[in-house]
């Protein structure tokens, strides 16, 4: 598994645990290069669902991939990882029953903005600034600065 801080492909395991619901496993993970620290679950895929994407294009939905872009907007945020992943389940459960095996790239991104609107606003804006692609950059720029006065308290690192 690849380390997302640093992009290292050799990582160590060292813990693996059901989650309460023991829908999947956990495992915590630590990178042998720059000794980040992540987590990663393990879970059944139900069905295959079709990403099309802006293009045209069509892919195969990745959650790793949903999860990795999620994970990188609440980057160094103070959000139990646990949290994230009820909202990524959240998310798959809501684009598997759309009952069609094809979603578009802007409905998962919709998706992915209203779970992160109500787990953290900086990841939020993070994640809206590159999906919505801004165009107001100085409004966008004010948005972050009435943020960032919260960022300091809940700037925190993962230390356990
Ligand atoms: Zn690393």
């Amino acid at each position: 598994m690849r380390c997302p801080y640093c992009g290292n492909d050799d990582t160590q395991v060292k813990d693996s645990r059901p989650t309460e619901d023991s829908g999947a496993i956990r495992r915590r993970r630590i990178c042998n290069a720059c000794g980040g620290r992540f987590t990663t679950f393990e879970r059944v895929q139900l069905r295959d669902l079709t990403v099309v994407k802006k293009s045209g294009r069509k892919v195969p939905f990745d959650r790793e991939k949903l999860s990795r872009s999620v994970f990188t907007a609440l980057r160094k945020r103070s959000v139990e990882p646990e949290r994230v992943e009820r909202m990524l389940s959240g998310i798959v459960r809501q684009l598997e029953s759309l009952g069609d095996v094809e979603i578009t790239s802007d409905q998962i991104g919709e998706y992915v903005m209203e779970g992160l609107k109500g787990l953290d606003d900086v990841a939020f804006v993070r994640f809206a600034s590159v999906y919505k692609n801004f165009s107001a950059a100085d409004d966008f720029r004010s948005f972050l600065t009435e943020l960032a006065h919260n960022d300091d308290r809940n700037m925190q690192v993962d230390d356990d």
